[in-house]
């Protein structure tokens, strides 16, 4: 059986860092918002190329803060319309909506999955103020021309970059900092879950935020912890969301690897993409580059149901992201009327093959072997 990801093999090569570190976070009695919590978001700060991070306690609370952010600053206001992939996970879209909000569905390009330029533009109405780009499966999304259109239009741009920690843009503008051209610095702000699964994932839930707005950055961190800079002294209506410090402490040791274990899922996309030939399947766009780190990789096939079937026999493990489109869902009724034909199509043939930094050789030959015999 080759397991879709197997999450402990992932962090027991860390477990000796992992164990000493508690030992010490137990010893220093200090168990929220202390040294860990802000190494980390310096780190990533660092590591994104980014001023600002701001650990929070997930994705989703990510996305939503910025988003309640920019509502206390009065750059954003309620009802405002924010344009969303129609074919991404839910949480971008209930992040738009909890901060009172309005999605509006955005088709993306059926060959690189991510929302597609020329679309944009048809959506943007005098209420649009945010283009919320998701980066799906590890993927830049065009971000040359998403920022062009921004620009032009005075929006928001707003990166979704729970699934691509460490892509980097091959633009075509030159921006002499390489660090600049990072997720999670590609747009005004940045949502990061580390969700175990993710390519840099806690041993629980955990998520930042990063920017190089300064003034977003301030709200930001009242927001998280109850609208309070100052024990007891509330300066705005927050939340408790903070990033915890056990797992920030895991995640500082993590991070260090995460480049590492990006080349390694680009090297094991790059096979699957030279070694499997079925016509049957559709590979996943790829131009070689490193904007691309394979959080998934996800494959087209027709028929889907049959095609499982085969791999179940085999003991290949698998998922679908995503089985049912975002405006199909029965918690998304409101949006149920809409025609989103390729989001529709792509929910019915997309499959995710195992892909993680410990697959071990003999994995990858079996899972593509098992396809070609398909
Ligand atoms: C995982 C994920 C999120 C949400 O992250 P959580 O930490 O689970 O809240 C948001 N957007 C995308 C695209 C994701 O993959």
């Amino acid at each position: 059986m080759i397991p879709f990801l197997d999450l402990h093999k992932i962090n027991a090569r860390f477990e000796d860092a992992f164990t000493a570190k508690f030992k010490s976070f137990l010893d220093s009695g200090h168990y929220i918002l202390g040294q860990e919590v802000e190494t980390f978001e310096q780190n990533l700060a660092n590591y994104c190329g980014s001023r600002h991070c701001i650990g929070v306690a997930n994705g989703l609370d990510a996305l939503t803060l910025i988003f309640k952010a920019y509502l206390q600053l009065g750059k954003l206001a309620e009802g405002d319309e924010v344009l969303v992939p129609s074919n991404t996970y839910i949480a971008s879209i209930l992040a738009v909506i909890n901060a009172g909000l309005k999605p509006v569905f955005v088709e993306p390009d059926a060959q690189t999955f991510n929302m597609a330029p020329s679309e944009i533009e048809k959506h943007i109405s005098p209420k649009t103020k945010v283009i919320l780009v998701v980066h799906l499966y590890g993927q830049l999304a065009d971000m040359d021309v998403i920022n062009r259109i921004a620009k032009e239009q005075d929006l928001l741009v707003v990166e979704d970059a729970a699934q691509a920690h460490g892509a980097v843009a091959n633009s075509k503008n030159e921006i002499p900092n390489s660090k600049m051209e990072k997720a999670g610095n590609l747009g005004n702000a940045a949502g990061f879950s580390f969700y175990p699964s993710k390519n840099l994932g806690a041993l629980g839930d955990a998520g930042a935020i990063t920017t190089n707005d300064g003034a977003l950055a301030i709200a930001l961190r009242l927001l998280r912890n109850y609208g309070s800079s100052k024990k007891y002294v509330n300066s705005t209506l927050g939340v408790n969301s903070r990033l915890d410090e056990l797992q920030a402490a895991f995640l500082n040791i993590k991070l260090k690897q995460l480049d590492a274990d990006n080349e390694r899922r680009r090297a094991i996309a790059k096979r699957y993409s030279s070694e499997v030939k079925n016509e049957k399947i559709s590979l996943p766009f790829y131009d070689g580059s490193n904007n691309h780190v394979f959080h998934l990789y996800v494959i087209q096939v027709e028929d889907r149901a049959h095609f499982i079937k085969h791999l179940e026999t085999e003991g290949i493990g698998y998922l679908i992201h995503y089985p049912i489109a975002p405006h199909q869902q029965e918690a998304l009724s409101a949006y149920q009327h809409l025609s989103l034909p390729i989001a529709e199509k792509l929910q019915q043939t997309v499959l995710s093959l195992p892909m993680s930094p410990v697959m071990s050789e003999i994995e990858i030959e079996t899972v593509i072997a098992s396809i070609n015999r398909y």
